[in-house]
């Protein structure tokens, strides 16, 4: 699953000029043209990454990375911003608020690129990397093989599409929602309790008789995964 990244920006013609070049990256893109846009996309689209203008009609950059922050459930969306002014102080600002960098406009795409993929790395590691794990369960990416303490998993598709995606989020609850639009695909029906069935065949499939379960189920919010706690032997 390729990251996804909101550009938040009120130029047309950068827009363009930035979809252009993420995509072609591989980047999965959706934008935004003010401030009040940005904070309704990333509650419907949870993207993996923000670019995030100063200068915007309304609500400007620095506002908006504000309140980002001040939110649960999207302070650790990491927030390039994005400016025209270049100046040291500004920079300050935009850090103070919130923001993981700062790139001051005009920027060659290669230079952007760069920095995306610099963030992306240092906060979600899992995106940049072949090998995903967590505790004893490895996912490798280039092999499509999934192991558990040594032992071979075979998972289905959608089971191991559940569980790459579970590995990329480590330790976020995912609610069922979520999960459906990014391992189902929005543009596809289907029913909450699908995603529960599933999980089923998935925690059946990881877990050996002597296994934990790192499939957590979050009451009335959905599910996460994290190693387990092996708790002290008395
Ligand atoms: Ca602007």
């Amino acid at each position: 699953m390729k990251p996804r990244i909101l550009i938040t920006e009120d130029e047309v013609s950068l827009v363009a000029l930035l979809r252009y070049n993420l995509e072609k990256e591989g980047y999965v893109v959706d934008e935004a043209s003010d401030g009040q846009e940005c904070l309704v996309k990333v509650a419907e689209e949870q993207p993996d990454l923000i670019l995030l203008d100063w200068m915007l009609p309304q609500l400007s950059g620095l506002e908006v990375c504000r309140q980002l922050r001040r939110n649960p459930e999207t302070r650790n969306i990491p927030v390039i911003m994005v400016t025209a002014r270049g100046e040291e102080s500004d920079r300050v600002r935009g850090l103070d608020v919130g923001a993981d960098d700062y790139i001051a406009k005009p920027f060659s795409p290669g230079e952007l690129l760069a920095r995306i993929r610099a963030v992306l790395r240092r906060i979600r590691p899992a995106l940049s990397e072949e090998m995903l794990t967590c505790g004893d369960v490895v996912m490798d990416l280039g092999a499509h093989k999934v192991s558990r303490g040594g032992r071979a998993i075979h998972l289905g598709p959608t089971e191991y599409r559940l569980l790459r995606y579970f590995l990329e989020h480590q330790g976020r609850v995912l609610s069922r929602d979520q999960l459906l639009d990014s391992v189902w695909g929005r543009d596809i029906f289907v029913e909450q309790r699908t995603v529960d069935v599933h999980i089923r065949r998935l925690r059946k499939a990881l877990n050996g008789d002597n296994d934990l379960d790192m499939i957590r189920t979050v009451r009335s919010a959905g599910y996460s995964i994290e190693p387990p706690v092996v708790e002290a032997v008395r």
